[in-house]
């Protein structure tokens, strides 16, 4: 059996030894209900508050701003909801966001356009990167919300959040971020980056699956999307999940502790990745080369399909990606492509490597060795890339 290379952590990652230790005890010994009465049950509750504490202590909040929710996607709705909510009472209706969200919130936004809210998606540049300014620009009158993700899921790009954040509160109007890719890369710090409600989810930094949070700034009231128990102060009801809660603030904890160390040398690999992969003809890197999460490559090769080269890579023992992992299956080209102007034809022939501290330089060399034979072996099967040779078709990318 050949060994698996995982390069897909944008996807999801391993559970942190640290996290799976500090979770252990809550299955089988300390199991009860933070809701029962007697010591027994308050041992929990003692652990779900000091994870809250914990994690408000990480994002520069108070633990009372923090509400535990089963991951990003229902953090995303829980924020956008109660955003929409609070506006719908002052007869504000509008939405600003970006074309390359993740699909929790653009879905999200889909079902208040239902229900009669007018979106905005600002567009995004074709380094991946969004302006400040044009966000100043689609903000109105009526406007509830501006939400914009920190960190692009795919392309990993990263996004001027903070100055976004300012231009909201001098507005006055809310700004959300989906930080879960983000989250325990990168430095976050509501406070100085004028956040007012923030997502995470712990399974996209060494945490368990099933798990997330949602910041909303005190004095912003999160709408109740599951009813039920007064659970979370009767914002999400529902036993919480102290094992899943407890190993989120380790994760978190020890994710965020290791940036500084770790992040050069991610950074030196993906580099390396990006310069291999780049020797490739017809390639480009997508996103930014500098303003991109410290494990994030993404390509996109002509006259490739990015399934075929998913299939081929992983018989080579790589995992990876092509779009994000809530698309695959369907054959549209991914949308955070097609916002950064990739025509459909390229859009359709990407691969995303997230890479992370487990990740060796040997692995390196051996990923790029295999997306080259990958890529060139696909190509010379291919019509659609034998019109581009013989000049029927004309490139894209230039070689
Ligand atoms: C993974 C992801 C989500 C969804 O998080 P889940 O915990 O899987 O629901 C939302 N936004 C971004 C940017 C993500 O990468």
């Amino acid at each position: 059996m050949i060994e698996i290379i995982y390069a897909d952590n944008a996807a999801t990652t391993k559970l942190s030894k640290t996290a799976l230790d500090a979770m252990l005890p809550y299955f089988r010994e300390q199991y009860g209900n933070p809701s029962s009465l007697y010591s027994f049950g308050q041992k929990a509750k003692e652990a779900l508050e000091e994870s809250r504490e914990k994690t408000a202590h990480i994002l520069s909040c108070e633990p009372r701003e923090i509400t535990f929710t089963s991951g990003g996607s229902e953090a995303d709705n829980q924020a956008i909801v109660t955003a929409a909510r609070l506006g719908e009472k002052k007869g504000k209706k509008h939405i600003v966001s970006t074309a390359f969200e993740h699909h929790a919130v653009l879905h999200t936004l889909k079902n208040l356009e239902k229900q009669g809210f007018e979106i905005t998606l600002v567009d995004v540049h074709k380094n991946g990167i969004v302006r400040p300014g044009e966000i100043a620009a689609a903000i109105r009158e009526d406007t509830c919300l501006v939400t914009v993700m920190y960190a692009n899921n795919e392309i990993g790009t990263i996004q001027p959040i903070a100055e976004i954040g300012k231009i909201c509160r001098d507005k006055g109007v809310l700004f959300h971020t989906d930080a879960v890719q983000a989250a325990g890369h990168l430095r976050i710090n509501v406070k100085e980056q004028n956040i007012d409600m923030l997502s995470l989810s712990a399974h996209k930094f060494h945490g368990p699956k099933g798990i997330g949070l949602l910041y909303a700034r005190r004095g912003i009231i999160p709408e109740v999307l599951i009813h039920g128990g007064a659970q979370e102060r009767g914002r999400r009801a529902g036993t919480e999940n102290i094992p899943a809660i407890v190993g989120m603030a380790a994760a978190l904890e020890e994710a965020v502790s290791q940036i500084d160390k770790v992040t050069p040398e991610l950074i030196r690999r993906r580099d390396r990745l990006i310069e291999g992969l780049n020797k490739i003809p017809y390639s480009e890197l997508n996103g930014d080369c500098n303003h991109r999460l410290p494990g994030n490559v993404n390509f996109c090769f002509e006259g490739i399909e990015g399934e075929s080269l998913l299939l081929l890579l992983d018989d080579k023992g790589v995992c990876a990606s092509s779009g994000s992992a809530c698309t695959s299956g369907s054959l549209d080209p991914s949308h955070v492509l097609l916002a950064i102007g990739r025509p459909h034809e390229v859009a359709h022939g990407s691969l995303r490597l997230s890479i992370d501290t487990e990740t060796t330089d040997e692995d390196v060399e051996y990923i790029i060795k295999a997306v080259a034979e990958v890529v060139d072996y696909l190509r010379n099967m291919s019509p659609f890339w034998h019109d581009l040779v013989s000049g029927k078709r004309p490139h894209i990318f230039s070689e």
